[in-house]
């Protein structure tokens, strides 16, 4: 359970000045990145390459973690708002998981065979999930999300898939962002539009009629480098709309944030009911586990798109992802981390305002992003993030961070007296 330190939070909310924190330095991280860079390509890849946060100011190799704090080889601790990206929910090392995941791991995890954990899980999540019936499993967000786009081929017998412009839906060759090793094909049937953009959106269905597979959508907008961008009133029930008109099947990715909003699905947040929802990262509290609900009129479509692989029956992220939420239901582990990203994103704007500062806030307090009000190139966001992060609180530059039920207050006020003195530097630097 979080525990709540009111005094000390009390005392230090009330405090002026905060206390300077030794500055973290990197080297031992820095040496295990030149270590890196000679065996894998591009050293640490994907999202979580040093390229993309402010080389030098950020820890690369973690050694550990408990509750929201997590230490790096040099020894660094921080106060995570990233949570390893979206898995960690319930804080590193939550006993309650571990201990569940730890019992399937004695005995062996992973067989020729699933365990009943499979069906046991699978039987929680068609009951929480208020439209689901059925599910399927898998290990990552890109596996459920491009299996879910097969369904809606295999159930429509169309071709095209839309999706928002700009969205994340993983690795694979129709949504990567990156653009090495694409060919033409890979997107010969993708569409195209604007998050909130109807008029847009019933365009494609009327250019491409009785042609459209499925619409792929997050349950919010949520580009790295760029404010969140909540639905519209009456954007999904429209979507909705023209997918259950057109026979289309409406896939609601909600890799990143379920569990976040509403732990039955973050349609049940928004308002709308999707035919086929996608989970990965917060289902298991980092043990590798994803997984797709869906609609009995795709059950059948669902069996014939093939889907297996090397670990996926696995018994010890099962185990876990059901201790996990459960014990979010337990704690009502969704509010938690609204009051706690609340309190942060309040917190930071308020400092803020002290130095001259217009912070913008946007998205839900459990998954928050904030940019300084006139920034144009993020740079001004890079060096506060690096101020915090070298101060114990670890702050990403631009792409959203994540809030966990480990969070406390005396963590959060913790990072605004950091975030005050990484103000103080960027005001130095960058004046207005
Ligand atoms: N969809 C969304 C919205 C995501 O945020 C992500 C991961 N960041 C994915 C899909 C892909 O998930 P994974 O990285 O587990 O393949």
């Amino acid at each position: 359970m979080p525990t709540k330190d009111t005094k000390k939070t009390d005392a230090k909310g009330a405090s002026k000045k905060p206390a300077s924190r030794k500055l973290a330095t990197f080297n031992k991280n820095r040496d295990y990145f030149l270590r890196a860079a000679k065996i894998f390509p591009g050293a640490i890849y994907g999202h979580q390459s040093p390229a993309l946060t402010v080389p030098g100011s950020f820890p690369y190799y973690a050694t550990h973690g408990k509750g929201c704090h997590y230490w790096d080889v040099d020894g660094n601790e921080f106060i995570d708002y990233m949570c390893a990206y979206g898995p960690m929910v319930t804080g590193y090392g939550n006993p309650v998981v571990e201990k569940a995941a730890a019992a399937e791991l004695a005995k062996g995890n992973c067989y020729n065979h699933p365990t009943p954990f499979m069906l046991e899980l699978g039987e929680f999540l068609v009951d929480l999930i208020p439209f689901a019936d059925w599910c399927v499993f898998a290990k990552n967000g890109s596996d459920v999300c491009t299996w879910a786009t097969l369904v809606a081929r295999e159930a429509t017998g169309r071709k095209k898939i839309v999706m928002a412009r700009g969205a994340y839906h993983g690795i694979h060759p129709w949504c990567t962002p990156g653009h090495g090793g694409l060919i033409e094909e890979d997107r010969a049937h993708m569409l195209y539009f604007n998050w909130n953009d109807l008029t847009g959106l019933r365009a494609l269905f009327d250019q491409y009629p009785g042609q459209i597979a499925g619409v792929i959508l997050t349950p919010f907008h949520h580009p790295a480098f760029g404010d969140s961008q909540m639905p519209a009133p009456g954007f999904w029930a429209a979507v909705q709309k023209l997918c259950n008109d057109s026979g289309t099947v409406l896939i609601l990715d909600d890799v990143r944030a379920g569990f976040r909003l509403d732990l039955r699905g973050s349609q049940e947040y928004f308002g709308f009911q999707p035919d086929i929802s996608c989970y990965c990262k917060a289902i298991a509290n980092g043990y590798p586990l994803s997984a797709a609900a869906g609609k009995d009129s795709l059950k059948t479509a669902a069996a014939n798109v093939f889907l297996t692989g090397s670990y996926w029956n696995s018994a010890a992220p099962m185990a876990a992802s059901l201790a996990n939420i459960k014990y979010m239901q337990q704690i009502d582990g969704v509010s938690i981390m609204m009051r706690m990203g609340q309190m942060l994103m309040d917190g930071l704007v308020e400092r803020g305002k002290a130095f001259g500062y217009e912070m913008i806030t946007s998205g839900p307090y459990s998954i928050p992003f904030i940019r300084f009000g006139k920034e144009t190139n993020f740079m001004r966001q890079q060096v506060f993030a690096a101020e915090v992060t070298k101060r114990g609180s670890f702050f990403h530059p631009h792409h959203n961070w994540f809030i966990s039920t480990a969070h406390t207050e005396a963590d959060i006020n913790q990072s605004l007296d950091s975030a005050e003195e990484a103000f103080a530097i960027v005001k130095k630097q960058f004046g207005d």
